[in-house]
């Protein structure tokens, strides 16, 4: 590494947030303690970071709560402009952003500089939402009474964020939070509170005031939210995670019957008929299944290819994962970086080696990489067993497996034989069967000929055990607005 490129980095660790941004203010833990973040990359740390614990926790909480009069009484005009001018913030500083995600994250570059663009495109879609909040009035059906219905805020939210993308995950809750005039506690993931903490600065630069938003991260997610969360103190709380903590929150949110969001954990399926166009097919399973490395809740975790196809298609995707280049994010050329951490590529190294335990064909990869950093590389898995726990656990990582399928009844029923129902993918030229397949398939979302839904603007979320609500589109600000009905009598 040539070192100006070490100093850039170092430059940019050093003028990071570290501290906790609690009521407008940057301070240290009660405690005084710290949290180290490593670069995955190099397994090495790269700086340490406030560590709260409760009290900082309840002094976020008060923080959200004494602001909520304030926020819910700001005109929605001014609400949109402060996130328009936060939208704008992150486009200018889109380059500083993106090198401190891929440090704290890995993902390359190009990849997290995506994720800028798209964690702000959040703040100005909400911005826009902001304005448009609407209302009823009408008439009682016997006539001698009119209904008056309006949306108010919920109250202070909590949110809770994942490390696999540490910002759009955060922008995606505090957008339609601030648009329909909540204020909140947000808690990044401890592996990755770099990306939260500057986006907390340009918060605050943007006009956001004081208590509004409230950054606490922490080692003991557990013992600092659950009082948090079962203190009542909030209204809400949106959540995006794996589906096990999801359903420990949805527990202790019952005890004040909290208004719940949940983006938990996927199991994607992608499917390729024998009509699919299989060119468009391969690139749609590279953006599924390679969108960061893997690691997303989205992330193509079952590749179901028509028998007749299934050689081609796989023989043309080891191709197009064989050409990607693996290595530190920061690096030029790099398409695929490290796993966030050990225990996550040795998951995937596990669930690889029990699936060729099982009779998988290794096409590609398939072994873990060697020396400092959590690197696993592309692999690709021909034929493997419906008996192997890949089919039925997240993958989290840059692993294709394959399976062969003959009928389209067989394979609607194996993509819904899962208890999660996020997304899956459907790649058919034949019009009718698409639409008949997308309506079959038990998930919040589909991707008909395409490898990517994610978008601000259209409604994010899963069914089953993969979530309860969902973000962005014109429901987004929706989970963070309560309907009030005022019944008035004319007689
Ligand atoms: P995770 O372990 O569930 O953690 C998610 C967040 O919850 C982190 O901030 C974590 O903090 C916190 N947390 C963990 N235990 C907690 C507890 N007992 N009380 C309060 N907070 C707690 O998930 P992950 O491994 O970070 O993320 C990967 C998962 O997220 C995958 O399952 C993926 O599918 C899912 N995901 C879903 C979506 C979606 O939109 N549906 C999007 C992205 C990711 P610490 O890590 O600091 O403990």
């Amino acid at each position: 590494m040539s070192a100006v490129v070490q100093d850039r980095e170092t430059s940019i660790v050093n003028a990071a947030p570290k501290q906790l941004y609690i009521n407008g203010e940057w301070r240290d833990a009660r405690s005084g303690n710290t949290l180290e973040v490593h670069d995955p990359s190099t397994g090495k740390v790269l700086c340490r970071v406030a560590d709260a614990s409760v009290e900082d926790g309840w002094d976020a909480l008060h923080a959200a709560e004494a602001a909520q009069g304030e926020m819910a009484a700001m005109a929605p005009r001014k609400r949109a402009e402060i996130l328009m001018r936060a939208f704008e913030l992150m486009h200018q500083r889109k380059d500083d952003l993106a090198l401190l995600m891929t440090l704290e994250m890995g993902k390359p570059l190009a990849e997290a500089a995506g994720e800028v663009v798209y964690a702000a495109e959040f703040f100005r879609h909400f911005a826009e939402e902001a304005t448009r909040i609407g209302g009823n009035y009408q008439t009682a059906p016997a006539g001698n009474a009119r209904f008056l219905i309006r949306k108010e805020p919920v109250g202070p939210s909590i949110l809770i964020t994942p490390w696999n993308f540490p910002l759009a995950m955060g922008t995606r809750k505090i957008g339609p939070a601030i648009a329909a005039g909540c204020t909140s506690v947000l808690k990044p993931a401890a592996q990755t509170p770099l990306s939260m903490l500057a986006l907390a600065g340009i918060l605050e630069e943007a006009g956001v005031p004081a208590g509004v938003v409230n950054i606490l991260v922490t080692s003991n997610s557990g013992g600092v939210m659950e009082p948090l969360i079962r203190s009542g103190i909030a209204r809400k709380l949106s959540f995006t995670g794996s589906t096990a903590v999801g359903k420990i929150l949805l527990e202790q949110c019952a005890d004040k019957v909290l208004r719940t969001s949940m983006e938990l954990g996927g199991n994607a399926a992608f499917v390729v008929f024998e009509d699919a166009d299989l060119d468009k097919a391969v690139e749609g399973a590279m953006l599924a299944k390679m969108r960061n490395s893997g690691e997303a809740c989205t992330a193509a975790n079952r590749m179901f290819i028509h028998r007749s196809v299934i050689s081609p298609f796989a023989q043309k995707l080891a191709e197009r994962m064989g050409e990607l280049k693996v290595g530190r994010g920061v690096d030029e050329g790099i398409h695929v970086g490290p796993m966030v951490d050990a225990t996550q590529r040795d998951k995937v190294a596990d669930l690889v080696d029990d699936a060729v335990g099982a009779g998988a064909e290794v096409l590609l990869g398939g072994e873990p990489e060697g020396g400092e950093g959590f690197f696993y590389p592309p692999t690709v898995l021909k034929d493997v067993p419906r008996s192997a726990r890949m089919w039925s656990e997240e993958i989290f990582g840059p692993v294709a497996p394959l399976t062969p399928f003959d009928a389209e009844d067989e394979v609607v029923d194996l993509v819904n034989d899962t208890e999660y129902g996020l997304v899956n993918y459907v790649y058919t030229n034949d019009l009718t069967r698409a639409l008949r397949v997308a309506e079959s398939i038990e998930s919040g979302m589909v991707g008909l000929n395409q490898g990517v839904v994610s978008n601000p603007a259209a409604p994010f979320g899963g069914i089953k055990e993969s979530g309860l609500g969902r973000e962005g589109g014109e429901t987004g600000i929706e989970e963070f607005l309560e309907t009030k009905y005022i019944g008035i009598a004319m007689d």
